[in-house]
């Protein structure tokens, strides 16, 4: 029976794909926990567990975080019994060999139905996304040139609709940063994304069809 199966999903895809606006939309409806290297990473440092201790000593120097450490970050995170029904993973698995690791967890089981999902979305149309953002450097509101236009524009320069502030372009989304960043996306993702093929757990949804459809589909593949 599908329905105590544990519900493993791997949320892939570029910058700009808009995962995080779809991972919200899965955890609610599955009532699964949202788990990426991010908030592990931050959870373990800030209760000063050994193995946070040992990944903050590598982030301070601003080195990568090795891949045991990750694993063994996850594997103790998803003991907890908010993972009991399953979960969703984002940013993790970030490479192959992070990707054998995950499958050779005790957490996967007979009964886990693994689903990987590929927002895929083409290299131009995330140059064109991200770089069309506008921040607002005092409340924190995202704007976007294209979709979520600011009301006042002065020249060349839009001001905030909640605060009045002026909006900049966060260095994240100038279009150096954005080639650098897909050119680091592609070289370990594209092994990651055979690897998940090859294991038979690969569904890849059309990131250019917007938020709505995306999502739908995205439902389609989980139930
Ligand atoms: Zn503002």
């Amino acid at each position: 029976m599908i329905d105590n199966k544990k519900r493993i999903v791997v949320l892939l895809g570029p910058p700009g794909a808009g995962k995080g606006t779809q991972a919200e939309l899965i955890i609610k409806e599955f009532s699964i926990p949202h788990i990426s290297t991010g908030n592990i990473l931050r959870g373990a440092i800030q209760e000063g567990t050994s193995l946070g201790k040992k990944a903050n000593a590598y982030m301070t120097k601003g080195e990568l975080v090795p891949d045991e450490l990750v694993i063994k970050l996850v594997e103790e995170r998803v003991q907890r019994n908010d993972c009991r029904e399953g979960a969703l993973f984002d940013g993790f698995p970030r490479n192959k060999t992070q990707a054998e690791m995950f499958f050779r967890m005790d957490y996967i089981t007979e009964n886990s139905k693994i689903s990987a999902i590929l927002i895929d979305l083409p290299d131009e149309e995330v140059i064109k996304r991200l770089s069309n953002r506008r921040y607002c450097p005092n409340c924190k509101s995202i704007f976007n040139l294209i979709h979520k236009i600011p009301k006042k524009k002065i020249n060349d320069t839009y001001y905030c609709d909640n605060c009045g502030s002026e909006l900049i372009i966060r260095d994240d989304d100038k279009v150096q940063t954005i080639k650098n960043r897909l050119k680091v996306y592609h070289s370990t993702a594209g092994p990651l994304i055979e690897y998940f093929k090859k294991k038979n757990v690969l569904h890849v949804v059309d990131g250019s069809t917007g938020q709505k459809r995306v999502s739908e589909e995205i439902l389609d593949i989980l139930t």
